[in-house]
């Protein structure tokens, strides 16, 4: 069923405890912790507990559920301090974009100079 958790998913099973991670922030709806392999000072990933596998299936079956993953990456920016200095919220979609769990996320990165197009 749509949202419920997977099994053979690695983020699913950061949710249920199984994988440890380094946790910055929780609500009832979403986890938010840094990035096992960071690409800049501030690399946190923020998932809803549920299961989607992008943003767009997210945001098409829980559209609040994807706005909690958004106000939350606003939140995570903040307490890293790196709202004053910018911050950039990535949802990799798809091989070619480079995603590989396909458990949903936003990538919050921040602390370094971004550059503009991303590559
Ligand atoms: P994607 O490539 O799908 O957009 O992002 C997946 C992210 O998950 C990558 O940046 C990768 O470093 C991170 N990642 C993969 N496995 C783990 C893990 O076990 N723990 C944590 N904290 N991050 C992980
Ligand atoms: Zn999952």
């Amino acid at each position: 069923m749509a949202g419920e958790p997977r099994a053979d998913c690695l983020f699913c099973k950061i949710v249920a405890g199984e994988v440890p991670a380094d946790v910055v922030r929780e609500t009832g709806t979403t986890v938010a912790f840094r990035d096992i392999n960071p690409q800049a000072p501030t690399h946190v990933l923020v998932i809803p507990k549920a299961h989607y596998p992008d943003a767009a299936s997210l945001a098409a079956a829980e559209p609040t559920l994807a706005a909690d993953v958004l106000r939350e990456a606003g939140e995570v920016a903040a307490e890293d301090k790196v709202d004053d200095t910018g911050y950039r919220v990535v949802f990799n979609t798809g091989t070619g974009a480079g995603q590989t769990v396909f458990h949903a996320h936003a990538h919050v990165l921040g602390g370094r100079g971004l550059n503009w197009p991303p590559g």
